[in-house]
C-alpha cells in the first residue's frame, strides 16, 4: 500500500522473511495507532490487514453507524417538526443519499488515515495474514502471491464478527450484519432484529426512523441485561414508543426464507410457538474471535476457552514477543478500549510496566436519547454489598433538556456511603455520553461528587444537571452494608 522499503523487495527475492521491528496482524484502531506510533519512533513497522483501513470503527462500526443513526434522527426531527412550530409538506427517505453521507465520510477518514501512514512511514500491507513459524506472519496479498514478515515484536488485532449462531435455517437466510444494514439504499419493509444488545438497539432505532417496522427478538427477559432495571425498561419504552415491537424471553427456534425477499422465524416464547414474519433480518446477537486459520499454533499463541487470544494483564500472549490489542484478545467491545490496549502494549514494549487491570471502562449507547455509563451500576454494588448514597433525578430536571422538549429518562449516581466518593453514574437521556464523561473526569481528578455539586457550570448546558442531581436528596441503600472496596472505574 503505501512505498516498500528497498530492503524488503531484495529479501523477498531471496525469499527468507522481511525484518520488522514490529509486524501486526489485523489493523484496528489499537494497532493502527501502534502502528503510527512506533514508525514515528523510528521502528521498521508493517500492518497487515484483509481490507479495511484502520479496521472496523471508521468502515463499518462505531462511525458508520453513528452516522447513519445520526440521519434517522433527523427523520425523526423531521417528523416532530410541527411540535417546533416548523410546518412542512411531506417528506420521503432517500436511503441512497444517507449511505452515500456515510460512505463519503469513511472515505474521508480514509484519505485521513492514509495520510498518516505516509506521514508516519509504517507500511500498510493489503492481505490476509497467518502465522508460519513463532514471530513470523506469511500474506497472501490481493493478487494471490504472499509475502513473510518476521517482526522482533508482533501485534494481533484481528477483532470478531458477527457470531451466527447455530440456529437451524440462519446461515441459509443470509441475514443481514451490521456491515450490510449499513450499505442498505432501501428501507427495509419489516425488519427483523435477533438480539437486543447495543448493536440491535441502535440499528432497531434507526431503521424504525426511516420507516421500516422493525421487530426485536431477544432470549433474554430484559434488553442489555447488564444494567439497571429502571436502565432497561427504560429502553424498552423508548422502543415501544417508537412502534418497535420488541419480544423477550423468546428463544429462536428456526429461520426459513432469505433476508431481503422473505423470511420466517419460528420462536418459543412463554411456552408457546409463534411465528413471525419479516422482509429482512439483521442479525446482532453477540461475537466471534477472529482467531481460526490464523496458524496460532506455529506462533505459540493459545487461546482461551471462549476462544479469545490468552492474554496476561500486560496482554502478552503465551507466545514470546507477541501481543495482543483490542476484541480478539478478549478486552471489552469498545474502540476506547483498543486504543487503550495500544497504549497497554506500546508502554510494555518500550520497557515500561503497563496493565490492563483497574482501568475504566465508560460506554455509551447511541440510541436517542443515549444511555452512558460509568463505574458500578446499583445492581454491581449490591451484588458487591457496597452501600452507597443514591442520587437521581429525572431529565426534566435538566433545564437544557426542557430547552431542546429531550425529557426522556434519568440522571442517576451511587456516592460511596462513607464518603463524597463517586463510585458510579448513569445517564439515560439527551446527550448522555457528554454529561457521563464530565463525571468520569470528575472521577479521575478524585473530585467528590460535592465538587460537581458546587461547580459554576455554564448555564443552560447538559452537564449543567449534575448541579442538580446532586442537591437532590439522596437515598441510603444497603445501609448496613461494607465501605467501597472498589477502584471506581
Ligand atoms: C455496529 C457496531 C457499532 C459499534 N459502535 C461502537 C461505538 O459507538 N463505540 C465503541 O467504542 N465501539 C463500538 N463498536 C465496537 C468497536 O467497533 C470495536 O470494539 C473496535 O473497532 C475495536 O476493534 P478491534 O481493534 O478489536 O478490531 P477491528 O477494528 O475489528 O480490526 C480487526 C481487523 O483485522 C482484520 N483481520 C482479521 N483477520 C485478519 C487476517 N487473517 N489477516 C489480515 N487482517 C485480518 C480485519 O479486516 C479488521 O480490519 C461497535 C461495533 C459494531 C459492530
Amino acid at each position: 500500500m503505501t512505498t516498500e522499503k528497498p530492503s524488503s523487495a531484495k529479501l523477498r527475492k531471496q525469499n527468507q522473511p522481511e525484518e520488522y521491528d514490529l509486524v501486526i496482524l489485523g489493523g484496528g484502531t489499537g494497532s493502527t495507532i501502534a502502528a503510527w506510533t512506533f514508525a514515528s519512533e523510528g521502528q521498521r513497522v508493517a500492518v497487515v490487514d484483509r481490507k479495511y483501513i484502520g479496521g472496523s470503527c471508521p468502515n463499518i462500526a462505531c462511525l458508520p453507524s453513528k452516522n447513519v443513526i445520526h440521519s434517522a434522527k433527523v427523520a425523526s426531527y423531521v417528523r416532530r417538526s410541527a411540535e417546533f412550530g416548523i410546518a412542512h409538506d411531506a417528506f420521503a427517505i432517500n436511503m441512497s443519499c444517507v449511505r452515500d453521507r456515510k460512505r463519503k465520510m469513511v472515505t474521508g477518514l480514509n484519505e485521513m488515515y492514509l495520510d498518516n501512514y505516509k506521514h508516519t512511514g509504517a507500511e500498510l500491507i493489503f492481505g490476509t495474514g497467518r502465522f508460519v513459524a513463532p514471530k513470523t506472519v506469511e500474506v497472501t496479498l490481493q493478487d494471490g502471491s504472499t509475502r513473510q514478515l518476521r517482526g522482533t515484536n508482533v501485534i494481533i488485532s484481528t477483532g470478531t464478527r458477527a457470531a451466527l449462531g447455530s440456529t437451524p435455517g440462519l446461515a441459509d437466510a443470509q441475514p443481514l450484519t451490521h456491515i450490510e444494514a449499513l450499505e442498505l439504499d432501501e428501507v427495509p419493509e419489516h425488519l427483523l432484529v435477533i438480539g437486543g444488545g447495543y448493536v440491535g438497539i441502535e440499528l432497531s432505532q434507526a431503521m424504525r426512523r426511516f420507516g421500516s417496522r422493525v421487530s426485536v427478538i431477544d432470549r433474554n427477559e430484559r434488553l442489555m441485561t447488564r444494567e439497571d432495571l429502571d436502565v432497561c425498561e427504560g429502553l424498552r419504552r423508548l422502543l415501544q414508543d417508537e412502534g418497535i415491537d420488541v419480544l423477550l424471553n423468546a428463544q429462536i427456534k428456526r429461520v426459513s426464507g432469505k433476508s431481503g425477499v422473505g423470511v420466517k422465524i419460528v420462536i418459543e416464547q412463554d411456552g408457546a410457538e409463534k411465528t413471525l414474519e419479516g422482509s429482512h433480518v439483521l442479525v446482532a446477537a453477540g461475537r466471534t474471535p477472529n482467531t481460526e486459520g490464523l496458524g496460532l499454533e506455529s506462533a505459540g499463541v493459545e487461546l482461551t476457552d471462549r476462544g479469545y487470544l490468552r492474554v496476561n494483564e500486560r496482554l502478552q500472549t503465551t507466545a514470546p514477543g507477541v501481543w495482543a490489542i483490542g476484541e480478539v484478545a478478549g478486552s471489552p467491545l469498545f474502540t476506547h478500549i483498543s486504543v487503550d490496549d495500544f497504549r497497554v502494549v506500546h508502554a510494555n514494549i518500550s520497557g515500561k510496566h503497563r496493565v490492563t487491570t483497574g482501568r475504566q471502562v465508560p460506554y455509551c449507547l447511541f440510541t436517542d436519547p443515549e444511555l452512558a455509563r460509568i463505574g458500578l451500576s446499583e445492581s454491581e454494588a449490591k451484588a458487591q454489598g457496597i452501600a452507597y448514597r443514591l442520587f437521581k433525578i429525572p431529565m426534566e430536571g435538566v433545564l437544557r433538556a426542557r430547552t431542546l422538549s429531550e425529557t426522556r429518562g434519568f440522571l442517576k449516581a451511587l456516592i460511596e456511603a462513607e464518603s463524597d466518593r463517586i463510585l458510579g453514574f448513569t445517564a439515560f437521556g439527551v446527550g448522555a455520553g457528554e454529561i457521563m464523561s464530565a463525571v468520569q473526569v470528575a472521577i479521575l481528578a478524585g473530585l467528590p461528587y460535592t465538587g460537581l455539586r458546587d461547580a459554576v457550570l455554564a448555564h443552560p448546558t447538559l452537564v449543567e444537571g449534575l448541579g442538580a442531581l446532586f442537591s437532590s436528596p439522596a437515598t441510603v441503600v444497603n445501609a448496613d452494608a461494607k465501605p467501597a472496596r472498589v477502584s471506581a472505574a
